[in-house]
């Protein structure tokens, strides 16, 4: 089989007689050497990153579904529950001060008079 080959310089694309795998050539065009590959050596490469790239987020995807929708709503509803309660008791204590103001005010009123 001949061994397709595209110049890196000029872009000339051609074939190389399967003699000439693993040496090096001179582009027909531009003169620039090229060394002849063939392509069943890049190949296997783009396979295994695939592969890689295929099984990387794979251990991901299972681990995200199932656990983030049990326990972030949960999580969730726990601290805006506290974040309200926190809420109510600060509004009541504003307002029980304020109350306890007037009426030590209105007491102290009433005494002077
Ligand atoms: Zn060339």
């Amino acid at each position: 089989m001949p061994i397709p080959i595209n110049c890196p310089s000029c872009g000339l694309s051609g074939a190389a007689a399967d003699k000439l795998h693993g040496k090096t050539i001179k582009c027909q065009r531009c003169e620039t050497v090229i060394k002849v590959q063939r392509p069943s050596l890049v190949v296997p490469v783009d396979a295994a990153l695939l592969q890689q790239a295929a099984a990387a987020p794979r251990p991901q995807r299972p681990r995200g579904p199932a656990v983030d929708p049990r326990t972030q709503p949960r999580v969730q509803d726990f601290s805006f529950k506290w974040v309200l309660i926190g809420l109510g008791v600060t509004a009541v204590l504003a307002v029980l001060s304020l109350l306890i103001r007037f009426a030590a005010l209105s007491i102290f009123n009433t005494m002077n008079k």
